[in-house]
């Protein structure tokens, strides 16, 4: 079942089961990010630290460090920014990230955007396996178009939905105008234009924890995607077998 994970679920998660390797193999062959992004509790409401609640909290990227911080904050959502900045020191300092120089190219396909006859997108919290069931086609059909202008695409299941990742160079490059004919073209499909847009820079993690829906998002090829059973073992937290 699809349902929020409560603090001790998230602790038992990032102390027993998380593990960086996998996010750091993940990245093997992609930029490092400079920012690490925590959303403690927004939707869910459910923070360790209260003074947080509402909050993003930011880090410098490090593998180094991954674990202890989720371990500290065990936060709803783990992030990286996929945009990289000039001065990212002063960025981070003020906490003003709106200028990119490169920006991986993302998309974001989330099963709430899609229409359902079962559940009737009943709202951002309750995750619908009917809905979940229809984005597999969905993203299928999307990776075989991406196809056709790139080459080295990572789809990730993101626990309410699949994430697309473009690693050709050509795509860091890409101008907010370009990214905008892109989601033209690609409008068919139900995907968030102000994601690939590069408006809404922060990506998932991949093996961490989605609490909202307690799901590990897991990397797919597009072998396994038709398949994809949405309750496997890669795919549930220990806390919920
Ligand atoms: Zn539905």
């Amino acid at each position: 079942m699809f349902r929020t994970s409560t603090l001790k679920e998230r602790e038992l998660f990032y102390k027993k089961e998380f593990s960086v390797s996998k996010v750091e193999n993940w990245f093997k062959n992609m930029e490092k990010p400079q920012l690490f992004s925590l959303d403690v509790g927004t939707e869910t409401g459910i923070t360790k630290f209260s003074k947080d609640k509402g909050y993003i909290v930011n880090f410098k990227f490090n593998f180094k460090d991954m674990k202890k911080r989720l371990v500290k904050y065990l936060p709803e959502d783990a992030y990286y920014d996929r945009s990289k900045y000039a001065d990212f020191e002063s960025c981070f300092n003020k906490l003003k990230f709106d200028k990119f120089v490169t920006q991986e190219l993302a998309f974001d396909m989330d099963s709430d955007d899609i229409e359902c006859e079962k559940c009737k997108n009943r709202g951002f919290i309750y995750t619908c396996e009917n809905c979940l069931e229809k984005s597999k086609i969905y993203a299928y059909n999307f990776y075989n178009k991406l196809k056709e202008d790139f080459s080295k695409i990572k789809i990730v299941y993101s626990g309410r939905g699949f994430h697309f990742h473009i690693l050709d160079k050509k795509a860091y490059t890409l101008t907010i105008k370009e990214r905008e004919t892109l989601n033209k073209k690609l409008k068919t499909f139900p995907i968030d234009p102000w994601v690939s847009r590069g408006h809404i820079r922060l990506m998932r993690i991949p093996y961490t924890l989605n609490a909202l829906c307690s799901r590990i998002a897991t990397p797919v090829s597009i072998k396994e995607l038709k398949n994809f059973d949405f309750n496997s073992k890669e795919v549930l937290p220990k806390f919920l077998k």
